[in-house]
């Protein structure tokens, strides 16, 4: 946990957002700025700063995210059209908000990658 952390501030309730899924260890809600009109941050309700920070005995929070994903997916209507999952790990990937968080975005074409 981190006093100032957003994302931690949000999964406690302290912040307003637009929250679409919750579990006991994951919570979901819509991007403020969203790039799509499907964008959705799937977070942690545990402080991980990055995924470089995930310990090995995370596999199974690992493992509910991408299914949050895949249901946020179907609830949001995108799935059958198509969507994307990313994790920004660090500055070269433009991580921004250093508390571990998967995007799943779709609504959209997306470019392709590279
Ligand atoms: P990243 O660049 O992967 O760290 O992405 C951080 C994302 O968090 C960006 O897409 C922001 O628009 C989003 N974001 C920042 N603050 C908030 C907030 N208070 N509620 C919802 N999304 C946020
Ligand atoms: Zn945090």
């Amino acid at each position: 946990m981190s006093e100032e952390c957003i994302f931690c501030r949000i999964a406690k309730g302290e912040i307003p957002a637009e929250k679409i899924y919750e579990s006991d260890n994951v919570v979901a809600f819509n991007d403020i700025n969203p790039i799509a009109p499907t964008h959705v941050l799937i977070v942690p309700k545990e402080h991980i700063t990055s995924l470089n920070q995930m310990k090995d005995d995370k596999s199974s929070l690992a493992g509910e995210m991408i299914m949050i994903a895949r249901e946020v997916a179907k609830k949001t209507g995108v799935a059958e059209g198509g969507y994307r999952t990313i994790i920004n790990t660090n500055r070269s990937a433009g991580q921004e908000i250093f508390h571990l968080h998967m995007h799943v975005i779709g609504g959209r074409p997306l470019e392709k990658m590279g």
